[in-house]
């Protein structure tokens, strides 16, 4: 007998760039298992990303892959100026100035020009802000015009261009950029899947984008990338997740604004609410960051992969593993395999909500899966034609509003069922093998209790012979009118 191909469950989104250019590559990625490829606006041209686009369709087409696409828009640019010698050494209770008036290029060890030229708005004397993903750190003393004049409170080199973040958030810089903008019509012209928002502060963010790409024509699903302070507070987290189709946890700027210690919680917290409000949710940064230079991950990142799926993650994402490191293949091949075996564990087979456990026998499935439509379903009431009663006991272990009646022929099962939370017995004397007959007289037992009306839709389970115990392997779900119909035009 063949055996059966178990796909994985859990998806991987890789960045594209330079170490994953050539159709080589990009093939053996593919072959490795990338469900989903991400194109970084933050670097390349808008022509880099047309031609990697084109190429991963190409690929993903003729071998009937059909890799998605995500379109990564850059987001504000909170960023220092440049350098006169590319990088400087700061040292710790040193002075140091950001000057939205100096020149960009002509930075040194005692101040530098900013990208970010609203900068000295938005912070006040005490304010610590994070250079480098929190290298270095400075501490705000004072504002004078358009000069934040701090002093170093972690020192170290500083280069050309790094971004700049203040811990517990409140930077004001919007999260659609003019170059977001035009990007966002070229993400529509390579048709990709889904276009990621940087930075969004709040749900009004994410509703601009899908605005402005829909205006461009575009149909993506849109990703709220989850990096900022504000994003996570109680409330506003909930909004954006609403507003969005999917959120990515992107742990590498949310790390520096709340602190690394309180990612794994708010990774979990994102999560689950992401899947309880029927969103999907990536989990993003640094999940193998050793294979940019390494072969093979170190034990911590197998850990961290293997956990974000059994938080029940839809995706894992790498970022310069593949777009610039030296192993791209390996280190999808290393998520693969750690998801893979992952998904075997039964935390993650398994739904408390749907309840803890195998199911023996068809008619206790078949229970089983009824209850689960009947609390995510609009259905007046459950009838279970059943013999032993058995079927409407499982029924009734699972909480529900619904109503179980069970229809049986034998009096001992009605008073047996009598005690069933939630179940009702009605005896039922009904012999024929004609399915439509039998639904229809169920139905008239039900409308004659007042059980239904004729508009209500109700779920049927039972068995392809009457008179047999533990024979139930059908569900139906009916509309009460159309099945009175059915039978009588019969
Ligand atoms: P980035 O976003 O890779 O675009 O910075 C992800 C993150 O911040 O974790
Ligand atoms: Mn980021």
């Amino acid at each position: 007998m063949a055996e059966i191909y178990v796909p994985r469950r859990t998806k991987i989104v890789a960045t594209l760039g330079p170490a994953s250019d050539s159709p080589e590559v990009l093939e053996r990625l593919i072959d490795a298992g990338v469900d989903v490829f991400r194109l970084n606006f933050s670097h390349g041209t808008a022509d880099d990303h047309r031609r990697r686009a084109r190429l991963v369709r190409e690929i993903s087409e003729s071998n009937r892959h059909y890799v998605g696409i995500l379109a990564d828009l850059q987001g504000p640019k909170i960023r220092i100026g440049r350098f006169k010698d590319g990088k400087v050494f700061l040292e710790e209770g040193a002075r140091f100035a950001l000057d939205a008036d100096y020149p960009l290029d002509q930075g040194d060890e005692t101040q530098v020009g900013l990208v970010y030229r609203d900068l000295p708005r938005d912070v006040r004397p005490g304010d610590v802000l994070l250079l480098d993903d929190g290298r270095v750190v400075l501490k705000v003393d004072k504002i004078v015009g358009n000069r934040v004049e701090c002093i170093v409170v972690v020192g170290g080199a500083l280069s050309d261009n790094k971004g700049i973040n203040k811990q517990g958030g409140g930077l004001s810089a919007p999260a659609l950029t003019e170059k977001d903008k035009e990007d966002i019509r070229t993400a529509v012209e390579i048709e990709a899947d889904y276009l990621a928002v940087s930075f969004p502060r709040s749900a009004a963010d994410i509703h601009l984008a899908r605005r402005l790409l829909r205006e461009a024509g575009g149909e993506a699903g849109i990703v709220a990338k989850i990096e900022r302070a504000e994003a996570v507070q109680p409330g506003v987290m909930e909004e954006i997740i609403e507003a969005s189709d999917v959120i990515m946890v992107a742990r590498g700027d949310l790390g520096v604004e709340i602190g690394d210690a309180r990612l794994p919680q708010v990774q979990k917290d994102l999560i689950s609410k992401a899947r309880d409000m029927d969103r999907v949710v990536i989990t993003a940064t640094q999940m193998m960051e050793s294979m940019i230079e390494s072969p093979l991950p170190t034990r911590a990142e197998v850990l961290d992969v293997a956990n974000a799926v059994f938080d029940g993650t839809d995706a894992v994402m790498l970022s310069a593993e593949t777009a610039s490191g030296k192993y791209p293949v390996e280190a999808v091949k290393a998520m693969h395999r750690v998801c893979v075996e992952a998904e075997k564990s039964p935390r993650v087979r398994r739904s408390s909500h749907r309840m803890d456990r195998q199911f023996k026998r068809t008619d206790e499935a078949i229970a089983m899966a009824s209850m689960y439509v009947a609390n995510h379903f609009p259905v007046r009431a459950i009838a279970a034609l059943t013999e032993s009663g058995a079927t409407p006991l499982w029924m009734s272990r699972i909480r529900s509003g619904i109503p179980i009646y069970a229809l049986t022929r034998h009096l001992k099962t009605c008073r047996k069922v009598r005690l069933y939370r939630g179940v009702y017995p009605i005896l039922f004397r009904c012999d024929t093998t004609e399915h439509a007959v039998q639904n229809k007289a169920a139905l008239e037992e039900l409308l004659y209790y007042r059980a239904v009306t004729e508009e209500d839709r109700v779920l049927i389970t039972k068995g392809d012979l009457t008179g047999v115990s533990g024979g139930t392997n059908t569900l139906k779900i009916v509309k009460v009118r159309d099945a009175l119909a059915l039978t009588t035009a019969a």
